[in-house]
């Protein structure tokens, strides 16, 4: 293959000027620094080196960046026009099925290839291992999202990918692995009798519906058998945030073309953070620097409720005690959360950057019961003919909550609508009785 076919040299699209020339990061406007993810072996601050096994060195020099903003490579931009910018609508019809006041926005990351916000970090991901001469990324994957994002982007910059899909979702959610073999890559139920981590566990809790933990540590494991093989992760770490931010890059410039001043009040799902830092830290950084006042939430499930219930100190990211150890509001690495629908949702820790703003009193939270988060979901198809995906539906929850009690008239909320439903109808069948 040449380096055209492969997609890592740009092919000459000509990419519109609303797609983001560059991330922004908000480590650069913390007024204090996120703190530092740790060596497990050592309690010091991670250095490069360690992370180097894992991960290529411009991912590795993203994640520890303090710079404002970090140029995309042309490549990656041509992918991101594919659909990006992503559209911000004004919610009109659910603003009048509600009975509000407030004007609702909404911005739909279901519009890429794969139906979520996560193809905007898989595809710098790939181009970014590719361009170091990797061959092969392995990953975890709850719903499935993460591993068909991570596919998609690997299909088009020449590389394979391996990912270890939590069993509960493995089995509710089939397309999903259909959709990465359709890509040319594979999926396994985790834990998997493939790693020394997952037969480990099988031997040990047999019955297990597995966790996002345990499948980070057997894709953890097998990229640092191979040299050829990295790891890539969808979610938590920081340079995941830094690739998430076109889309509150994209709100900001959106908002102003509507003729709006700001945004007042944001709601973003949370599972790792990775659609709600993107949504958020973009107009937060705008607050720090510029002293607009918008104020954010970010929603979690009731049964995996890390930044509500949990505590704020430093964990792994994984069963095994394989990855640094991050300072995050967790629920324990051995926390095994209930099989809840919105499976994106059920990680036991929290990004570092977005729980940094969360102790920082910068971003809020609240935890919402499954059968609300439906309820909402039903409510904005059945007025905006959109079907969330199940992860969505608790920043609309949040929103209409919001928008029904406490929104004063004209009060501008911004939903992150990270992704569409239409793989997870299961769940809202199951709802409906
Ligand atoms: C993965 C996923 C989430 C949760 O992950 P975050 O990193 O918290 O964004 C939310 N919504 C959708 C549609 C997802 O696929």
């Amino acid at each position: 293959m040449t380096e055209s076919t492969t997609g890592i040299v740009p092919i000459d699209i000509e990419v519109s000027s609303q797609v983001a020339t560059h991330w922004y990061n908000l480590n650069a406007d913390f007024p204090e620094p996120t703190p530092p993810a740790l060596n497990p072996a050592t309690d010091e601050p991670l250095i490069p080196e360690d992370l180097a096994a894992l991960f290529p060195m411009s991912l590795i020099t993203q994640e520890i960046s303090t710079e404002r903003f970090i140029e995309i490579p042309q490549a990656v931009r041509e992918v991101y026009s594919l659909w990006r910018p992503s559209p911000l609508h004004r919610a009109k019809r659910l603003e009048r099925a509600i009975g509000t006041k407030a004007k609702i926005y909404y911005k739909y990351e279901g519009v890429s290839p794969t139906g979520s916000h996560k193809p905007n970090s898989a595809v710098p991901q790939a181009y970014f291992n590719k361009l170091e001469g990797i061959e092969r990324l392995t990953t975890e994957t709850g719903a499935g999202q993460w591993g068909a994002s991570l596919a998609f982007a690997c299909a088009l910059f020449g590389l394979e990918s391996e990912t270890w899909q939590v069993r509960s979702s493995y089995e509710q959610k089939p397309y999903r692995h259909m959709q990465m073999e359709v890509y040319g890559s594979s999926c396994h139920a985790s834990p998997s009798e493939l790693t020394e981590a997952g037969r480990r566990m099988r031997a040990e809790f047999p019955d297990t519906t597995g966790s996002l933990g345990m499948a980070i540590s057997e894709a953890v494991e097998v990229a640092m058998r191979d040299p050829k093989t990295n790891y890539a992760l969808g979610s938590v770490l920081n340079h995941v945030m830094l690739h998430q931010s076109v889309i509150g890059q994209e709100v900001l410039a959106q908002l102003t073309q509507a003729g709006e001043e700001q945004a007042d009040v944001v709601f973003g799902c949370a599972g790792g953070g990775s659609n709600a830092a993107g949504l958020m830290f973009p107009l937060l950084g705008q607050n720090l620097r510029e002293g607009t006042t918008t104020r954010f939430v970010a929603c979690e499930p009731a049964a995996c409720p890390s930044i509500t219930k949990g505590e704020y100190r430093y964990d792994f990211g994984d069963v095994a005690g394989l990855t640094p150890k991050l300072k995050m509001y967790t629920l324990g690495a051995d926390f095994v959360p209930p099989a809840i629908h919105a499976s994106g949702l059920r990680y036991h820790g929290m990004s570092p950057m977005l729980s940094h703003a969360v102790h920082m009193g910068l971003i809020g939270a609240t935890a919402i019961e499954q059968k609300d988060c439906f309820r909402a979901g039903i409510t904005f198809a059945r007025a905006e003919g959109i079907i969330p995906a199940p992860e969505s539906t608790h920043a609309i929850a949040g929103a209409l909550r919001y928008a029904t009690t406490d929104a004063r008239g004209g009060e501008v909320i911004v939903i992150g609508l990270s992704g569409n439903g239409v793989l997870d109808l299961t769940a809202y069948s199951g709802v409906l009785g």
